[in-house]
This record gives structure tokens, sequence and C-alpha cells, in this order.
């Protein structure tokens, strides 16, 4: 979608109108610190060379180093890539961690490289941003089509340039190499933990909630296995390739079995095949975005018909659908709260790194769920304090006070 950037910002400008924010405070918050584009040539299996843009978008550092996942994906693009920078900065402010934002991508299909081809695609993303990236100036994390593996790689290749190991430049590697217990579920687990705290909040027993989760990938699967094995009903997934649906609940890991072996999740045999646009339509309690931006928009938003929306993936309401949905009491638990959970530990990651000193993965949790309820118990009773139930405005307010508060101390 173009002019992502600007829609997203657009919550910043609201957000300003309701608090003492200075124009000049503002303008600084409207735009990134940083914008990089790097050309990487990479050769390819069969000997040629292909030219790749790679994107580093560094936002805002008033609180801390930027920090921000990386993206491999067929429609990365820079406009994309500020928004999600942008994000990252009011989420890290909403969890209240001390770093800013940041994101990086590449417009690529990984589908169509060979594991080789990707490792050199990585390595020349990490020598075109080696200057620009590091343990205390911008710490990138998986995203959208990374993986530890690739984290390993950057880590890797960053170490190799410096000429001393440095794991705490990048979050979300493997565990043999300082990677931390509990991360590749924690995004998951935190926006686990936001739902059932909010489901207690409006006295709504689990038993009664059935949910329908939109990506079946880390983020997604992990979700829903958490949330199974807490007792609720998964009534619908999807992936890329389409989805699945059955009233009654679905076997998860008889799907990822089926998944493992066909690569999708689609022609399960206990379920019907659904599409993604109708999962987000089903009559579910709770509707789990968990794949990519602007699925729900101004056409679709009024046939959604879960009570509570909890935004594990990034920008999934599209801004002019949040009125439609808030009119019709829906809440939207957004976003820069329901998927803290990855940035959360991936801040205690870099902390184990620069200690060299790791945690068991009781202390990583115990430590996840009281920053994460912490951080909801203060959008709550923002929202409260605003008499209305949208969570992502008091989230941004939030997030900006703590901003502007820490710029009027640091001075420009
Ligand atoms: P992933 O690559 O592991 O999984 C993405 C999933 O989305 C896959 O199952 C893929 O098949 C599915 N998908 C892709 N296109 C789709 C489409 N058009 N319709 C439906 N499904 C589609 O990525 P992830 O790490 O699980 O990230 C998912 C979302 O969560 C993203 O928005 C990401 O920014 C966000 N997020 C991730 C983390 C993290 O720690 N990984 C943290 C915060 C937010």
């Amino acid at each position: 979608m173009a002019h992502q950037f600007k829609a997203a910002i657009n919550q910043l400008n609201k957000v300003s109108q309701l608090r003492h924010i200075t124009y000049d405070e503002l303008e600084i918050l409207r735009r990134p610190d940083r914008v990089i584009e790097v050309s990487l040539p990479v050769i390819m299996d069969n000997g040629k060379i292909k030219v790749f843009t790679g994107y580093r978008v560094q936002y805002n550092n008033t609180r801390g180093p930027y920090k921000g996942g990386l993206r491999f994906h067929p429609q990365v693009n820079l406009d994309e890539v500020k928004t999600l920078a942008f994000w990252m900065a009011i989420k890290c402010a909403v969890a209240d961690i001390p770093y800013g934002g940041g994101k990086g991508g590449i417009a690529v299909d990984v589908k169509t490289l060979s594991l080789s081809e990707l490792e050199r695609l990585t390595r020349a993303y990490t020598r075109g941003f080696a200057d620009f990236i590091g343990p205390n100036i911008d710490i990138p994390a998986p995203d959208v089509y990374t993986n530890p593996q690739i984290m390993a790689w950057l880590m890797d290749e960053y170490s190799h340039i410096k000429g001393e190991n440095t794991p705490a430049v990048v979050t979300g590697k493997p565990v043999e190499i300082g990677g931390s217990l509990g991360r590749e579920t924690a995004t998951s687990l935190g926006g686990f933990y936001v739902l059932e705290q909010v489901l207690a909040k409006l006295k709504i027993a689990k038993h009664k909630v059935s949910l329908a989760v939109q990506g079946f990938g880390n983020v997604g699967m992990n979700f829903a296995l958490i949330a199974q094995a807490a007792g609720f009903q998964i009534v619908a997934v999807s992936d890329s390739g389409g989805g699945l649906y059955n009233e009654k609940g679905l076997d998860l890991k008889a799907v990822l079995a089926h998944k493992q072996k066909t690569s999708c999740v689609k022609n399960f045999k206990s379920a019907k095949n659904i599409s993604n646009e109708k999962l987000l339509e089903l009559p579910v309690e709770v509707l789990v975005p968990a794949a990519l931006e602007n699925v729900i928009d101004e056409n679709n938003a009024s046939r959604v018909k879960a009570k509570i929306i909890l935004e594990l993936a990034n920008g999934p309401t599209a801004g002019g659908a949040e009125d439609k949905l808030s009119k019709k009491g829906v809440l939207v638990i957004p976003d820069v709260l329901a998927n803290a959970g990855g940035v959360i530990v991936s801040y205690f990651e870099w902390v184990q790194n620069l200690r060299h000193f790791y945690w068991d993965q009781a202390k990583v949790e115990d430590r996840l769920k009281r920053q994460i309820m912490n951080a909801l118990e203060k959008v709550w009773q923002t929202m409260e304090a605003q008499g209305n139930n949208n969570m992502r405005e008091a989230a941004y307010i939030v997030a900006v006070e703590r901003l502007v508060k820490a710029l009027r101390i640091r001075g420009i």
C-alpha cells in the first residue's frame, strides 16, 4: 500500500492533539533519523550476478539504540520499512525498554533462493550495513521470512568484519551462539499473556472463547499452540496458501505435521478449506491476524464478527477500518502492545550477550510476563482515563509521552 508511512504518522498527529506536545517535538517524531538504501550484488548458483536492494531505517534513538526486525519479502519497499521502523519506536516506548525503533528489509522471494544464495544475500546485507549497525547503534532481529539461521549468518559476518565475536549485534539467534531461551516463542507468549489479562478484565471465561489465527509462521503457529494448550479453542488457521476451518476446533499438532509434509495448511483431512479473506470474517470471539499489514480495511471491517482483535502482525488493521470496528464495539489490542513480547525478549537476549551470563527459560518468561503486564496496565489505565475503547490511542499516548519526556531531558 502506498503512503503507508503517512497513514501511520496520522496516529501520531491525533495523539499530539490530546497531549501538550509542541510543533517542534512533533516534527522530530514525524521523521526517521536516518534512511539507508544499499545495493547488494549476489553471485547466484548459476554463476550470474543479481543485484538486490537492502533497506534500513533508523527511526529515533532518544531512548536507546535503534532496534527492529529484518524482513525478506517480495513486497518490501522503503515506505513499508519506514512505517515498520516508526511502529518499533512506538512499541519500544510502550514496552518501556531502552531502545529506539528501526527496521530493515530486502525485496526478495526467499522461496526462489537456494540456502547458499540466501546465506550470500544475508552476508551481503550485513557488509552493506556494517558501519550502521552494532550493539550500541542498531540491533536487527527476525521478521517475516527471516529466522534464527539468518541471524546467525548476520552475526558471523559482522564479527568477521569487526574482528571480534559480537553476538549482541543481532537478536533472535540460535541459543548455541548466544540466543536467549524463550526468544522464538516470545512474541506469541507475550500476546497470549496480554489476551488472557484482557479477557480477565472483561470477565470473559476462557472456555467460551474461540479463536481464528491468520498466518501459521513463527508468531501465528506458536501463538495457536500456546493458546490451545491453555484451553482455548482454535477453529481456524491459515498461511499464504489459504486457510482451514473447523467450528469444533482443530488438532493443531496434526495440522503442523500436515504442513511440514505438504508445505501448506490447506487440504487437511478434518477441516474445510477457506480463503484468508473468509478467515477474517468467521464468527469467533477473538481474531488473531499474525501475517501481514492491512488485511482488515474499510471494505471488510463491517464483516468482521470477532469481539476482540489481537494484532500479532504489525499493522494488520488499516486506519480507515479502526473507526468502523470501534463503532461496532470491537476491542482492538494494538500491535505495539500485543506483539511487544518479541522485542522484550530480544532486549533480554542483548542484556545476556553484553553480560555473557545466560538465564534459564523460567526467568525469561517470568520477566517477559512482568514487563508486558506493566505495559498493558499502563495502556489500560490511560484508555480508561480517555473514556473510550481505543487501546491504540492509549498506547500511542503512553509511548509519545515517554519519547517526548526523553527528548526534553536530553535536549536537541
Ligand atoms: P513468518 O515468516 O514466520 O510467518 C509468516 C506467516 O504468514 C507464514 O505462515 C506465511 O505463510 C503467512 N503469510 C504470508 N503471506 C500471507 C498472506 N497473504 N495471507 C495469510 N498468511 C500469509 O513471520 P513471523 O515472524 O511469524 O511474522 C508474522 C507477523 O508478526 C509480521 O507482521 C511480523 O512483522 C510480526 N512480528 C513478528 C515478530 C517476531 O518475533 N517474529 C515480532 C513482532 C511482530
